[in-house]
């Protein structure tokens, strides 16, 4: 089965690296698919080009087996819907079975996703815990998870698509924007992201006080 991991990676963070980590040797996955998004459909758009924003997932999934990166909604461009990779993924790849990794953020508003009943035709749905986050509270989603829910990966591997695992991972309190912001105030990243992206953020001024948008 393959994990496709999908975010904005504005920029790429240990705490999207180590919990890809975990789910990809706890469910035993052949392989984890970084997929950088081009534009975001939920929520503000990315900072940072789509090309460097690729280049820093590059960086960061080179030292781990297992990790890939995948740059089709990137190369599609436009709005990036999970649904079309997820299809197209499907057409490359039909002998494999395909999950969907996300965090409880993005899970909790699974429902006004681009056509939710599509994705769990195409996959499976495995969802991260993040520090301190309850579960979503939109009545919807309890009719979704209650049909779908499953308990282990190996009730997960005995369907081809359809089942949502919530899978305990690493508490990392680490995101895109608190570095974003520490970087906008002219405070280091260090240790909160793999050096090679600082480097690269560093080297072409990304996220600096002359680049952000967002409040210091
Ligand atoms: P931002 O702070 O800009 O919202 P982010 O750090 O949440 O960004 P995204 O690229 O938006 O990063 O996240 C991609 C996916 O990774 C989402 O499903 C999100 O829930 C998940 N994720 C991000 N940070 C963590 C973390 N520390 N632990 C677990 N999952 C995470």
């Amino acid at each position: 089965m393959i994990g496709v991991f999908g975010g904005t990676f504005d920029p790429v963070h240990f705490g999207h690296l180590r919990t890809a980590l975990d789910v990809m040797q706890g469910v035993g996955l052949e392989e984890v698919r970084f997929t950088p998004l081009h534009g975001a459909v939920h929520r503000d758009q990315p900072q940072a080009p789509a090309e460097l924003r690729l280049e820093m997932v590059r960086l960061a999934v080179r030292p781990q087996a297992g990790f890939v990166v995948d740059d089709r909604e990137i190369r599609r461009a436009g709005d990036s819907y999970t649904v079309d990779t997820l299809a197209s993924l499907r057409r490359e790849l039909p002998q494999r079975r395909l999950c969907l990794l996300l965090g409880m953020d993005a899970f909790s508003g699974f429902a006004d996703w681009h056509r939710p009943d599509e994705i769990l035709k195409l996959a499976h749905l495995i969802v991260m815990h993040r520090p301190g986050e309850a579960g979503p509270g939109d009545p919807r989603m309890k009719l979704l998870i209650d049909g779908s829910l499953v308990s282990s990966a190996d009730q997960l591997m005995a369907k081809d698509h359809g089942s949502i695992l919530l899978h305990p991972v690493t508490q990392l309190d680490i995101s895109a924007s608190q570095i974003r912001k520490l970087l906008a105030k002219g405070r280091t990243a260090r240790f909160l992201l793999p050096e090679a992206v600082l480097q690269l953020i560093e080297k072409n001024g990304l996220y600096s006080a002359y680049h952000t948008k967002e409040p210091q």
